[in-house]
């Protein structure tokens, strides 16, 4: 039994009601993350991109393993800061305001990722009016096509990046303005790519993309960010990117690669902390529509949404719990495929789609799996007004024995 069943089981035998929580294991995100980061070979480094998943516990576990955060609002500055006073912060994304931009500054973000040609005279306004030299990196929206993944920032139209047609103005401009520090380019272009070698190829593309701008404007890139987007099959998640394939190609990328580019940044979200988290609800209806089975839990989708917003089935366990605490039957099945549902007035609110179970119950506990990245962060939480769930921490040294940090 891992730690998620056993404290499922505890929690039930001390106190009946639905088991409904949200469940990280620190130490198996702490490790995870260490073997990602000290396999990169030399000059790549790893940041977190927290809008992953930004809660403090989950930041204060990571801010000693990796190489910085990656920001993309004011407040994920702020939270950097306080998970750590010297750790490297980018910060990006698009519509920054004036006053994000200073204060992110002020607090010592090591880089601006600039979207726009327009926010390249803002950071070189905001510059002057501080009295300091900002550095940047360009984010470009390549022309694309790209390898498929489940979503796409660039490579198409969307509100991301520089297009690539702007490249030669925005260099120019980046080099004219006072204050502004070109640094690089910065790469983000698609999402839970599940794939090594189109994952190598894509790396590849970005590495020609800048040679081919270095040659014809005379520019150097001391970094290249290479963005996120490495990730999870939800159908098989043991089974997911092949970070060990991925390895030699990386090395064999970096060999190739002049001596003036200092750093390869990623910024991985997902691939970082999906695997440390679970999501445990209870069964508290099964019941019968027009031919199907439906599991109605404890929960929903206003505290994970991802498998709404990413329309697939998540994958996930049956804990099954014996405490059974009413006069009358338990109803149960056996060997059925079911489609489990949250407690929301909407046909959204569907976790996971007939999914094979050999026997269910109502009052066992469904435990989701992977659900540590863009799980409760995405979250509308107050969609109806029911309540929170748990958020339970699980780390070798907490107060109680196997019952992890309680906040
Ligand atoms: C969301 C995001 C990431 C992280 O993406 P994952 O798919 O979670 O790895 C990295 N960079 C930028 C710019 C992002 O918007």
């Amino acid at each position: 039994m891992n730690r998620f069943q056993r404290w499922i089981q505890a929690r039930k035998a001390e106190d009946g009601g639905p088991v409904c929580a949200h469940l990280y294991d620190l130490d198996h995100l702490k490790t995870h993350t260490r073997a990602i980061v000290s396999s990169l070979p030399g000059r790549f480094r790893m940041y977190y991109a927290m809008k992953a998943n930004s809660e403090p516990l989950i930041l204060d576990t990571l801010v000693s393993v990796v190489h910085g955060f990656e920001t993309a609002s004011l407040g994920e500055v702020r939270k950097a800061r306080t998970a750590g006073k010297t750790i490297p912060v980018i910060f990006g994304g698009p519509g920054k305001t004036d006053e994000e931009m200073e204060e992110a500054v002020r607090l010592g973000v090591e880089r601006i990722h600039v979207e726009s040609i327009q926010e390249l005279r803002r950071v070189s306004w905001i510059a002057g009016r501080l009295g300091v030299h900002i550095p940047v990196l360009l984010r470009v929206n390549l022309k694309g096509p790209f390898p498929s993944a489940t979503l796409h920032m660039a490579g198409r139209p969307t509100q991301f990046g520089i297009d690539e047609e702007e490249v030669p103005e925005a260099i120019r401009m980046a080099r004219e303005l006072e204050g502004v520090n070109l640094e690089g380019f910065h790469f983000h272009s698609l999402s839970n790519n599940l794939d090594v070698e189109r994952h190598l190829r894509l790396l590849r593309l970005y590495m020609e993309k800048v040679a081919g701008w270095e040659k014809l404007f005379g520019v150097r890139s001391k970094v290249i960010n290479v963005g996120g987007g490495i990730g999870i099959d939800f159908a098989d998640p043991d089974a997911s990117f092949d970070w060990e394939r991925f390895l030699p190609g990386l090395s064999a990328l970096e060999r190739e690669l002049p001596e003036t580019v200092e750093t390869i940044q990623f910024e991985c979200g997902r691939y970082l902390t999906a695997s440390c988290g679970g999501y445990a609800v209870e069964v508290l209806d099964l019941k019968q529509n027009h031919g199907k089975n439906y599991a109605v839990v404890r929960g929903g989708t206003h505290h994970f949404r991802l498998p709404a917003s990413w329309q697939h089935s998540h994958p996930f366990e049956v804990v099954p719990v014996d405490r059974w605490d009413y006069p009358f039957p338990r109803k149960e099945w056996k060997d059925t495929a079911v489609t489990v549902v949250g407690q929301l007035c909407t046909p959204k609110d569907v976790l996971a789609r007939e999914a094979a179970v050999s026997r269910l119950r109502i009052g066992d506990v469904l435990l989701f799996r992977y659900t540590g990245a863009y799980g409760w962060s995405i979250s509308h939480h107050d969609f109806l007004s029911h309540p929170h769930p748990d958020q339970v921490y699980f780390r070798e040294r907490s107060l109680q024995a196997e019952g992890g940090v309680q906040r």
